[in-house]
């Protein structure tokens, strides 16, 4: 394997000085899921397109969320019967193209009270029906017994059932990369760490000065049509075409908190109501579970947003009425994190109440701006972002074949074979050459689906095995670098490995040695590999409640 791979660290500079070199039809500025979405529609109808992204893909909202790509039950409460349609579609089609980020599982909702018990199962009938969900699929009513039998730590006291139901687990940060590393093989050019601070109206379209956060140098690169993907720094993208006209963002907060499983042992996914009757998650993963969200008006988007004590005590309030044994307080939280929303302000909604529809804007020079939306509708709203793009364009091309429904990377599993028997034949072809995959195979597979293989083949071939005690392989962290354009020791950390919420010990037992490898990787000095460690301790500990 070459440095010089697609998407590899190494291809960046080379990819972001073509961008400048040729210009391109269509900018996109953002790497969150809207941005890469778009990339790869417009890259799959033949569209020359660059995108940018001021921090790491991802690095945004797209790496906060609640991880679960979701049929749209919550929108039939909020009247949108649209919304249900389209995200139980996209649900289903995710299901095909990205199967291993798409991983179903048994979703509770248990039933206090008299009468609640029927209206669940009313709902979720009529909800059904809107989704044409298939029949394997439909929600299954549990009595009081068959209800404890699954999760026996729930309250007892006047509990009469639940309603179970499959949804799916994602992983938000991978869902991003996959569909990045497709839009690049589709012919797109990315590159991370490069800031778009100026855009200027030139002819035929816009002139738009990229600063490359890694040297910081200035460049310039024209672009027929701008798509602005920046999420919670839409408008700020927006102002730099000068007034922003018409609708602005209404930021709202979510965060989650993470607990051993041992403290929280659940089997299901189970929805909780909060006091203000707002429902909330609690998701087992891997070894923690975690519990969210919160909907909270907030200012202007920041890198990090602070979870405070008082948003986990709003969760943890929830938890404990739910689950009585659940005595424990802060003190167990291992991991917290916090996203914003990039709603569209509705004048005198409640936070939650505001609709989570995707929105597009035209500026004064015609950047389309595109806000709202959701990891789950990716791809429908690239859809229609590519669309005016090509009207403005004054053309129409046809989608390669299959188009966006073609498998997402990693996503082609062997016909017909589940996530689980995907693993589970990992297990076989690789499992007595690497002590330990047997536990570690489940992670591997949601985070890297089909590329596991080569992943695993470059662990044993090169010796690359799990970092002592760590559900995390050295392979990883050179993929991350060759093949993931992984710039720094975040990027692998937090995003790549997903090390930093997911496991217990927020990577910091394996930060010094992840920094070694890339410091022979990248060719990094004593000093910046230091400065690289000092910066992630800042994150993990960013990554607590205040
Ligand atoms: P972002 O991911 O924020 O991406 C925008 C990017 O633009 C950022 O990476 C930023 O660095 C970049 N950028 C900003 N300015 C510039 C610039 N000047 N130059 C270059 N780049 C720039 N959806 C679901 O489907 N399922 C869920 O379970 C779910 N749970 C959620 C839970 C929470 C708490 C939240 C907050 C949201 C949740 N969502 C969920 C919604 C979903 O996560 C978001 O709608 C989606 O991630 C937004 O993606 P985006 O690409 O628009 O924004």
């Amino acid at each position: 394997m070459t440095k010089e791979a697609p998407f590899s660290s190494a291809a960046r500079a080379r990819d972001l000085a073509e961008m400048s070199r040729n210009g391109v039809e269509l900018l996109v500025v953002g790497g969150g899921i809207t941005g890469v979405g778009v990339a790869r529609e417009a890259a799959l109808r033949g569209l020359s397109v660059a995108l940018v992204e001021r921090a790491d893909f991802a690095a945004g909202t797209s790496s906060r969320s609640s991880k679960l790509i979701h049929g749209g039950v919550r929108y039939l409460q909020q009247g949108d019967v649209a919304l249900v349609v389209e995200a139980a579609e996209e649900r289903r089609i995710l299901r095909r193209i990205a199967p291993h980020l798409t991983q179903p599982r048994p979703m509770m909702v248990p039933a206090y009270g008299v009468g609640t018990h029927t209206k669940l199962n009313v709902g979720l009938w009529t909800y059904e029906k809107l989704a044409k969900v298939p029949p394997a699929e439909r929600h299954e009513m549990l009595d009081r017994e068959g209800t404890l039998a699954r999760e026996p730590g729930l309250r007892r006291e006047g509990l009469t059932g639940a309603a179970v139901y499959p949804e799916n687990l994602t992983d938000d940060a991978r869902l991003v990369l996959a569909t990045a590393r497709s839009a690049r093989r589709a012919g797109a050019l990315l590159a991370n760490y490069a800031e778009v601070t100026k855009i200027d109206a030139a002819d035929g379209g816009s002139t738009v000065t990229v600063v490359d956060r890694e040297s910081g140098a200035p460049s310039s690169i024209r672009a027929r049509v701008i798509v602005n993907a920046a999420g919670p720094w839409c408008d700020s993208v927006r102002s730099l075409e000068g007034a922003i006209p018409g609708k602005r963002l209404h930021l709202t907060k979510g965060i989650h908190f993470a607990v051993l499983h041992a403290d929280l042992p659940l089997s299901s996914m189970v929805v909780m109501q909060a006091r203000d009757r707002r429902s909330v998650f609690a998701i087992p993963r891997d070894r923690i579970v975690y519990v969210g969200t919160t909907d909270t008006d907030y200012g202007a988007a920041v890198e990090y947003p602070e979870v405070t004590r008082d948003d986990v005590e709003y969760l943890l309030e929830a938890v404990r009425r739910h689950f009585p044994a659940a005595t424990w307080g802060l003190e167990r939280v291992v991991s917290a994190w916090a996203g914003l929303r990039p709603l569209i302000h509705e004048e005198g909604k409640k936070p939650s109440e505001i609709s989570r529809r995707d929105e597009l804007t035209e500026g004064p020079y015609g950047m389309i701006s595109v806000a709202g939306g959701k990891l789950t509708t990716f791809r429908r709203t690239a859809e229609k972002v590519v669309e005016l793009v090509e009207h403005r364009l004054g053309r129409r091309a046809e989608p390669a074949s299959g188009g966006s429904e073609q498998p997402l990377d990693g996503g082609d599993l062997p016909m017909g074979s589940s996530p689980q028997e995907y693993a589970r034949f990992l297990v076989s072809r690789f499992g007595a050459n690497l002590p330990g995959l047997e536990d570690a195979v489940d992670r591997l597979v949601l985070l890297y689906g089909t590329n596991a293989e080569a992943l695993l083949g470059r662990a044993i071939d090169r010796g690359l095995g799990f970092f002592p005690g760590s559900v995390a392989l050295r392979a990883e962290v050179e993929r991350a670098v060759l093949e993931e354009m992984s710039l720094r020791l975040t990027d692998v950390l937090e995003r790549r490995l997903r090390l930093l919420l997911f496991d217990p010990e927020r990577g910091l037992d394996v930060a010094a040695p992840v920094a070694e490898q890339m410091a022979s990787l990248l060719g990094w000095s004593e000093e910046r590999m230091m400065r690289e460690l000092d910066e992630y301790r800042e994150t993990a500990k960013r990554c607590m409640p205040i």
